[in-house]
């Protein structure tokens, strides 16, 4: 028995790393999202009940896949993390109940919420105010250098606006998301099968494979899109930047920077839910993919508080849709879209 469970926490071990690899490196999954969830939750179950047996090399305790050497590796000054999932209402309520046990001064948490975009993570540093580096999450500490190829996607300010040390701090990393709108990625497909060349699975590999480009005359076109939704690493020597994760958007919307106008403060567990439900039923009639919702505390001092485990923040959570029907055939390999 002991025997067989070691097994099966070998195999899916190996069997996520492979996923990982073809889904974070090779921007080219082998299996849906919902299939990679669930073998995922099968492992983190099975080293919950028997800690002992976890491997050294466990994808449940790490971030992403590996940088590609072809690019210039960057040290993120901040380590990019992941997000804890929950898939349900009950997952939501234990979430807000382990903030509230730590928070014990609070009764209510204010938290920022946010559709979870289905593309990539990046980072882009600015430096008095100016466009410096751009790269991509890699595996949370080590990413790709992708400078040349973000400054093609036009909504991505090379310079902030307002005045640097009274607006701006001096250096400001910004992350957000880049994507691809699902129209953009619908003409890309076609484009793409007449020209006889392989379709993306969906627009987040369309989006990561685009940015991914050694020639940034392919990113430049490539139909991608990006919003702003937290920062990383910041001198900040006059305090401009607020002590609220909301505040902190509007003001990246005020240096310019693209902000998902969907983006919403409220008030403790119930109104998340409610969010979570209106997102959901205006789904389908947004211009991109999303998968879920990011729920964060918004205080930055009750974040600080709370801290972070081994892959991702205590302070948030990414509330995933359920997985939809509809199943794509696509290179030979199936799709739940
Ligand atoms: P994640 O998708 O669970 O969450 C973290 C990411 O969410 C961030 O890096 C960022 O890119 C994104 N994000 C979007 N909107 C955001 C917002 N408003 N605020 C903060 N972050 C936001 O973590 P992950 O590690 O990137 O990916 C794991 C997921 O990827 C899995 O749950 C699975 O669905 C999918 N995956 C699939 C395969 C496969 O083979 N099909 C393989 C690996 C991963």
């Amino acid at each position: 028995m002991a025997e067989l469970i070691q097994q099966q926490i070998q195999q899916l071990v190996k069997t996520l790393n492979d996923y990982n690899y073809q889904y974070y490196v090779l921007d080219n999954p082998s299996v849906p999202d919902a299939e990679y969830d669930r073998l995922m939750r099968e492992l983190k179950q099975l080293e919950s009940q028997y800690p002992d047996w976890v491997q050294a090399d466990s994808p449940s305790n790490k971030v992403g896949g590996q940088a590609l050497k072809a690019f210039t590796q960057v040290e993120h000054k901040l380590p990019m993390l992941s997000l804890e999932n929950a898939f349900s209402a009950e997952d939501m309520l234990a979430f807000n109940q382990r903030l509230l046990d730590r928070l014990t001064t609070v009764s209510q948490v204010a938290f920022c919420c946010e559709p979870k975009l289905d593309g990539l993570a990046v980072s882009l540093m600015y430096e008095n105010g100016l466009l410096v580096q751009a790269a991509t999450r890699g595996d949370g500490k080590i990413g790709e250098d992708i400078t040349e190829n973000v400054k093609t996607i036009r909504s991505i300010p090379l310079s902030l606006r307002g005045e640097l040390n009274v607006d701006f701090p001096q250096v400001l990393e910004v992350r957000g998301e880049v994507f691809m709108p699902k129209q953009g990625f619908a003409s890309l497909n076609q484009n793409q099968k007449a020209s006889g060349q392989k379709q993306f699975a969906n627009p987040r590999n369309a989006a990561a494979g685009s940015l991914r480009q050694l020639d940034s005359k392919i990113t430049a076109s490539r139909p991608l899109a990006f919003y702003a939704y937290s920062i990383g690493y910041v001198e900040d020597v006059n305090g401009l930047m607020s002590q609220s994760h909301y505040g902190r958007m509007e003001q990246l919307k005020a240096f310019g920077l693209p902000m998902n106008p969907e983006v919403r403060k409220v008030q403790g567990g119930e109104a998340c839910d409610d969010y979570y439900e209106t997102i959901a039923a205006k789904r389908d009639n947004l211009s991109y993919e999303i998968d879920g919702i990011v729920f964060k505390v918004d205080d930055i001092a009750q974040q600080q508080q709370l801290g972070f485990v081994a892959k991702a923040p205590r302070w948030a959570i990414a509330r995933k849709f359920p997985a939809q029907e509809e199943i794509t055939i696509l290179n030979d390999v199936e799709f739940q879209v």
